[in-house]
């Protein structure tokens, strides 16, 4: 390997979902910073319209939602025309929701899930034939520290995390073989709208969280984009079916 380019996204093309806002708009940045195409999707036009006009020309979007599975195959198929391949697929967009798991409705527990699992799955399967025909590609989920430990109030939020755990686990034994490494980032406490959202109102979770995270403060949503650019990079060309948490320690801690 070129250890010059070992960081590198020159020449790939990456879509993002939910890459208009929080998390998914720093990998977006990150990526297009590394080299990389990117294309960011998400449902509302006007906030893409922005983050396309923020990252500059290498950025690009379409609106989309991820649990329209059926528009799925067009969406791969509008990316690889207009940019010719996708060589890395950032399942980011996600929904969360707080609640008690006792007062938790089926409605609200599938709709959790067909969005953040259901919604990447499909994308998988639209995305991952052309990643084999070429022989090479990266596909990333965005996990939490829901996958890996209990959080009160977000039942059906860890259900999903903790599945896609297992899918990245899966799915990277099926797509490994064909040179397609499946990772996953598990995110700390970060700042996004998201979390600002959830933590609302709840100055002890905050405390809470603060106090059990040996760096003792909230993460930078560009800490996650690096994480992504090294997980898709040549650099990480061994490493398959990972969890890699970027949490200031949060899952270590005591
Ligand atoms: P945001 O709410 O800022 O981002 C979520 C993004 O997903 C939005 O751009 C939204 O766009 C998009 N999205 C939601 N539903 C759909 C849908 N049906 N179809 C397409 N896009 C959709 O939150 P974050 O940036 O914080 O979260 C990003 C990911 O990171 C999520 O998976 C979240 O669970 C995960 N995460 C975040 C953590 C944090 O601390 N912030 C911690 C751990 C995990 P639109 O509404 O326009 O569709």
């Amino acid at each position: 390997m070129d250890k010059t380019k070992a960081f590198s996204l020159t020449g790939e093309v990456a879509l993002i979902t939910g890459g208009g806002t929080g998390l998914g708009l720093s990998i977006a940045r990150c990526m297009t910073a590394s080299g990389a195409k990117v294309v960011i999707t998400g449902r509302r036009e006007n906030v893409l319209q922005e983050a396309v006009k923020e990252i500059g020309d290498a950025a690009d979007y379409v609106v989309h939602d991820v649990t329209s599975a059926s528009d799925s195959n067009s969406l791969i198929d509008t990316v690889v025309k207009r940019h010719g391949s996708v060589s890395i697929l950032v399942n980011n967009a996600g929904i969360n929701m707080k609640k008690p798991a006792i007062d938790t409705t089926e409605e609200e527990f599938l709709s959790i899930l067909t969005t953040n699992v259901l919604g990447a799955h499909s994308l998988v399967r639209a995305a991952a034939p052309h990643m084999i025909e070429r022989g090479r590609g990266s596909i990333l989920f965005i996990a939490s520290m829901a996958s890996l430990f209990g959080i009160p109030g977000v039942v059906a939020y860890s259900a999903a995390k903790s599945g896609i755990v297992g899918m990245v686990r899966t799915l990277a034994t099926e797509l490994s073989p064909s040179g397609v490494r499946v990772n996953a980032i598990a995110p700390g406490w970060i700042e996004t709208a998201m979390s600002r959202k959830a933590m609302e109102g709840d100055p002890a979770r905050k405390a809470k969280i603060i106090g059990r995270t040996p760096m003792a403060k909230f993460g930078d949503p560009d800490d996650i984009g690096w994480a992504a650019v090294y997980l898709a990079s040549p650099a990480a060309q061994f490493v398959s079916g990972v969890c890699l948490p970027v949490d200031g320690g949060v899952s270590i801690g005591f």
